[in-house]
């Protein structure tokens, strides 16, 4: 058995291990991770420094995921959109596939709390069917592989996976999407990045929230990944209380940076079912890529978006910059704050193929 299953085995996941160190109510959190489980490796459970710390709140179950009584299990409607089980093909090109429903943590804050870590529908036959819609529809050129979390599957099963993927022409790139290297970064061994380059190009996106859950390890494994020929970037999820301030999105961007990690987005906070607690208001989402923009390196502004409710995908959201805009120039703002005008070519000047849409404003 590989090192990281040992590590993933030694996990905390019953509230009396938790009683042991810090004061909680072992029936409380019992009763909630009956409903919603509890997986807490000891290399994440080490990084928290008190309780109510991000650390602890992004992994100690709380009564409050039991009070969200009238919120939907799946507001974005990805099992509708489901043409065969757990591959959801909402997007032209680009398809969603989940080939796991386990995790190696169970983060309290789960877009998908409906399925991870409870009974099991992700089995042989629905990731084979998965494959089979792939190969059958041509214009899938990017699949994205996610879970729960892929690198649950042992190196040897998601080989099989990915090189039957590879194997399909119209297939250009596949995707990962993993928390292991924020919460098990033991995962991302020599040995899985030997397989994973071999199926390039692949990329893959990883989840950090805070600037505490860079450490030393994770650096290691992102550098890793990187050193493979694979792109990393990051996903983050705005949580109140959590991340929700200029400084500490700014922090940790940076930080992710340091380690060749590119931000790709941030997450207005879900309305799954058990995670409204951690909702915030969406105008501090837009403070945060306010006091990026210009403020900070290009790459290391995340594209802030909403996954819309009822599956309409991800929206981007910006500050609003242009002031004014018409046929003869546009009106713009900079990051400080100061008007510019960009004036137009005469319109006579330039012929499309296409019809160009008027914008005035
Ligand atoms: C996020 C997502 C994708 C990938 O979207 P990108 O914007 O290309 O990263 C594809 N399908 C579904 C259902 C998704 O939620
Ligand atoms: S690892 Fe991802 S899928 Fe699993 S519980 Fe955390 S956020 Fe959800």
């Amino acid at each position: 058995m590989d090192q990281w299953m040992l590590d993933l085995r030694n996990s905390v996941t019953k509230g009396e291990t938790l009683a042991q160190d810090y004061d909680v109510d072992v029936n409380e959190i019992n009763d909630v991770r009956k409903v919603y489980p509890m997986r807490i490796p000891q290399y994440y459970y080490s990084l928290i420094k008190e309780k109510g710390d991000p650390i602890w709140e992004q992994s100690v179950p709380s009564i409050e995921e039991l009070q969200d009584e009238n919120a939907e299990e799946d507001p974005l409607h990805e099992d509708e959109d489901s043409p065969v089980p757990r591959l959801t093909h909402r997007y032209p090109d680009r398809v969603l596939f989940l080939i796991t429903d386990r995790c190696p943590m169970y983060c309290r804050f789960c877009t998908r709390k409906r399925m991870v870590g409870r009974a099991s529908d992700v089995t042989e036959k629905t990731i084979a069917m998965g494959i089979e819609y792939i190969r059958n529809h041509t214009e899938v050129r990017d699949v994205l592989l996610s879970g729960g979390d892929p690198l649950m599957v042992s190196d040897e099963k998601l080989e099989h996976i990915i090189a039957s993927l590879r194997a399909i022409p119209h297939v250009e790139i596949i995707r990962i999407g993993t928390k292991f290297p924020c919460v098990l970064p033991s995962r991302i061994t020599d040995k899985l990045c030997n397989m994973l380059k071999k199926y390039h190009p692949i990329f893959l996106n990883t989840h950090f929230n805070h600037p505490r859950e860079i450490t030393p390890q994770a650096k290691e494994a992102c550098e890793r990944l990187a050193n493979a020929g694979i792109p990393v970037g990051c996903q983050t999820v705005l949580m109140k209380g959590i991340n929700d301030d200029p400084e500490v999105i700014k922090e940790l961007m940076h930080k992710l940076v340091m380690m060749r990690v590119r931000p790709y987005y941030l997450y207005q906070t879900d309305l799954t079912k058990g995670t409204n607690h951690f909702r915030a208001r969406v105008e501090v989402g837009l403070q945060i890529i306010e006091a990026l923009r210009g403020h900070t390196t290009g790459f290391a502004v995340p594209q802030f978006v909403i996954d819309a409710p009822g599956g309409g995908g991800k929206i981007p959201l910006l500050p609003e910059y242009v002031v004014r805009f018409n046929s003869k120039e546009v009106v713009l703002r900079n990051f400080e704050g100061k008007e510019y005008r960009y004036p137009q070519v005469d319109q006579k000047l330039v012929k499309y193929p296409r019809k160009i849409k008027a914008i005035n404003f």
